[in-house]
């Protein structure tokens, strides 16, 4: 199949978009998939998989499962060339094409059982408290409160959020159904105040936490779930420093490829496509750059390949195991109807699936 160019493939990151495009071309190139884990997790069934750490044997995938015809390195990338790739434990792995998709940084352990064992240890500490303080109110605090509230609606949970809305990676209209579905469950949501978590101090009922408005609160235990940083800090040390823009998200022409490179491509959550940040969409990427490196290896012309256009604003909010909050492009609903379509499973179903299992 090699159209000149060869037909190594390294994708460094295994997260939504990088595990799909490592499964698609595994019978057509030589793939390699760098990645500090050993297993792909649907990251959106996690906080299921907190409240019924059983969710995670089928959301937490090892590599191996899907991509059986690559090389496997259990390492983070530190460096690129030219032509290799350099892994933090020194190994220098050579590229024809390379393909970056280290979305968000989520220090995670390395092996599948220890991060179901981690789940597991969530759960205990969510079923041992009463009172739960959850820090943040973006998708993951927003989801996360919506299953504690469903599953264990005798605990007093408290959601703290900086911001003077909830969701602000959607529409008003998104953020305002899910406060109010929220507060209809009994969760105490606090918006524009900041929890110091450098001044919590144990009571005799449990923790004192301080917020930036000077309230106290009193929880057992809180939960961290503000975003995660983007997986990029490493490529500022690299010859691609100067294609990150003022975010740290990689810059990239109609196809993918970073801005000015012919034979580095990037999908996923780092890219800087204006539009909203969503795994299907990062699928889509995942499987138009395997298309376009299909082309390329066979010796197809650049003006054959395929352009990518930037995807609508869907996007579905999990409230609980049967509601949920769905912005469509034209209408925003909430309740049975969008959670039928995420709540019951989180598409896991589906994404097992699309990845051949
Ligand atoms: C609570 C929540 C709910 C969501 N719900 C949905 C939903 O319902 N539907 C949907 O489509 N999207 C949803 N999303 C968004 C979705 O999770 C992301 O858009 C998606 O994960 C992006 O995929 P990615 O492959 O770009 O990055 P990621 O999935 O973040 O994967 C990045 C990978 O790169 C690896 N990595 C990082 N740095 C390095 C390095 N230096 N070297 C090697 N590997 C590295 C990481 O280990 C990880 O495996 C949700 C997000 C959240 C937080």
């Amino acid at each position: 199949m090699d159209g000149g160019g060869g037909r190594r493939v390294v994708v460094i990151g295994g997260g939504v978009a990088g595990s799909l495009l490592c499964k698609s071309l595994q019978f057509d190139a030589d793939v390699t998939l760098i990645d500090p884990k050993e297993y792909f997790e649907i990251t959106w069934a996690n906080l299921r998989a907190m409240v019924e750490p059983s969710f995670g044997e089928r959301s937490v995938i090892n590599h191996r499962d899907y991509l059986t015809n690559g090389r496997i390195v259990t390492s983070v990338a530190v460096n690129i060339t030219e032509k290799e790739v350099l892994t933090a434990e020194g190994q220098e792995i050579p590229y024809d094409y390379l393909v970056i998709a280290t979305g968000h940084n989520d220090p995670v352990p390395q092996t599948r059982e220890q991060r179901l064992n981690e789940f597991k240890e969530e759960n205990e500490k969510i079923t041992s408290a009463q009172s739960i303080l959850i820090v943040g109110g973006g998708p993951t605090g927003v989801e996360f409160a919506g299953e504690i509230a469903v599953d264990f609606p005798e605990k007093n949970v408290t959601l703290v959020h900086s911001g003077s809305r909830l969701l602000e990676f959607i529409g008003q209209k998104a953020a305002d159904k899910a406060l109010e579905w929220l507060r209809s469950k009994n969760v105490e949501v606090k918006l524009q105040q900041r929890v110091d978590l450098n001044s919590t101090a144990d009571s005799n009922d449990g923790k004192t936490y301080h917020t930036s408005t000077g309230e106290t609160l009193r929880a057992d235990c809180h939960f961290l779930c503000t975003g995660k940083p983007l997986g990029s800090a490493w490529l500022k040390d690299t010859m691609l420093k100067d294609s990150l823009d003022k975010h740290g998200r990689l810059m990239v022409d109609e196809h993918l490829r970073v801005k000015g490179r012919k034979k580095i491509f990037a999908v996923g959550d780092i890219t800087d496509i204006p539009e909203i940040k969503q795994g299907y969409l990062a699928q889509n990427q995942a499987s138009m750059t395997a298309k376009n490196l299909k082309l390329l290896m066979t010796g197809k012309q650049e003006s054959k390949l395929a352009s990518y256009k930037p995807g609508s604003t869907l996007a579905i909010v999990s409230l609980g195991r049967r509601d949920a909050v769905a912005q469509f492009p034209f209408m925003t609903v909430c309740g049975i109807f969008p959670g039928m379509i995420k709540s019951r499973d989180m598409f896991v179903g589906k994404t097992r699936k699309k990845m051949g299992l």
